[in-house]
């Protein structure tokens, strides 16, 4: 069933059983299917070549870029960098940094946004909102010389929201950047840099509802232009030498795309974004949230069940996932009974977010849990509360 308010573009395809897994993967939704349908028997190499193939994809791969530039608030001079996902976009980020940066970065990362950091100051996971800001001032203030602050824009455990617009007037009162991990936070809200005065923004088309291999660094130009090129090569070089050493790299996004680009993954993208900007997302997030509601009031019903929550269950804003503890139940063997006998999917471990998920499973009531971690059950578009009713039906019956 969709919603009124969205167009037939953004129906997912394929359903068929209850999916309850779209924070690790998305499915794929109508618009994307058909943008790649399209381009499938006319697409040629993008930027190299004079045929009318080539310069119609390039046509297009730019096209795309323009629409994510749009649809996450670009300001002029922003790039945007096509790379595979957000572990690409972070990793990139993390090699284009001035010499001598620190990173700070809250436990409460996942890994992607947690691992790539050549110099690294890690805070404690905050358990409020206020708690994150005061610790972010804190350490940016005590440092001297560069700085990023890198945060994620929701939890891919919690779902919970992070006070982004207030991080980033603490970063630029301290003459530092900050980075926004949007993986989670895009697929359920607007994300600008311009509206929240972010310098970098990262995020994966597989979790936006486009398929695989496309991902987003968006941002500010000048570190991303000084910096070494991520991928050394064709497209990447602007003039080559005789001479080991002799090249002049190019400067905006293709110094950083080398090689052949996925020009599939980014017009896809691209749809999505595209179809997004044009849909009532106000309507969108209040159905996701009218999910929530349901999923986590039935939660609280359930025996041997605990929503685990970093900023506290009551008071923080949060998009479409919900992580629970077990206790005295390993939540792998759960999972795969949901999925085996009531062909419900869900996800079940750490999350790469191992820090964080030791931390939540030892929520009184949850404590035991450890490092068998939690169950996450996430939804977006297409979920119904069917989805969330079976689900619920489920785990009663499992747990009780
Ligand atoms: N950040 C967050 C918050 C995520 O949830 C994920 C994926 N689970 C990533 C980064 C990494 O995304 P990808 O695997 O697409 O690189």
């Amino acid at each position: 069933m969709s919603l009124a308010v969205q167009t037939a573009d953004l129906d997912v395809i394929g359903a068929g059983f209850v999916h309850l897994d779209y924070a690790a993967t998305a499915p794929c939704v109508r618009v994307a299917a058909d943008a790649v349908q399209a381009l499938l028997p006319r697409y040629g190499s993008v930027h190299r070549g004079a045929g009318p193939r080539s310069q119609a994809s390039t046509l297009e791969y730019e096209r795309a870029r323009a629409v994510v530039a749009t649809f996450l608030g670009c300001r002029p001079g922003d790039q945007v960098v096509f790379t595979r996902n957000t572990t690409d976009a972070l990793n990139l980020l993390a090699r284009a940094l001035p010499p001598g940066t620190t990173t700070v970065v809250f436990d409460g990362e996942h890994h992607a946004n947690l691992l790539p950091w050549p110099s690294v100051l890690r805070l404690p996971a905050p358990s409020s909102p206020a708690e994150a800001v005061a610790a972010a001032d804190r350490a940016l203030g005590d440092r001297t010389g560069p700085a990023l602050l890198t945060v994620t824009g929701a939890s891919n455990v919690t779902g919970e929201v992070w006070p982004l617009r207030e991080l980033a007037a603490v970063a630029h009162r301290h003459g530092a950047r900050i980075a926004v991990d949007a993986a989670q936070l895009a697929p359920h809200a607007p994300v600008s840099l311009a509206g929240l005065d972010a310098d970098y923004v990262a995020l994966s088309g597989h979790k936006l509802y486009a398929p695989f291999g496309a991902g987003v660094l968006a941002g500010r130009a000048d570190w991303l232009d000084a910096a070494p090129p991520y991928l050394a090569g064709g497209g990447a070089s602007a003039w080559v030498g005789d001479r080991a050493g002799d090249v002049r790299w190019a400067t905006g996004p293709a110094r950083h795309e080398g090689g052949t680009p996925n020009l599939l993954g980014a017009v896809a993208l691209g749809a999505v974004c595209a179809a997004l900007l044009e849909t009532d997302r106000a309507a969108l997030r209040a159905h996701e949230q009218e999910l929530l509601t349901r999923l986590r009031e039935g939660v609280r019903r359930l025996p041997g069940a605990v929503e685990v929550s970093l900023f506290g269950t009551r008071t923080a804003e949060r998009v479409g996932i919900v992580s629970l503890a077990l206790p005295g139940r390993d939540p792998v063997a759960v999972a795969a009974r949901l999925a085996d006998t009531f062909g419900i999917g869900v996800r079940a471990g750490q999350f790469c977010a191992h820090p964080l998920v030791r931390r939540l499973a030892s929520v009184p009531g949850g404590a035991g849990c450890g490092e068998a971690g939690l169950l996450r059950v996430s939804f977006g578009l297409g979920t119904t509360s069917d989805d969330i009713d079976s689900l619920l039906g489920a785990l009663g019956l499992l747990l009780g």
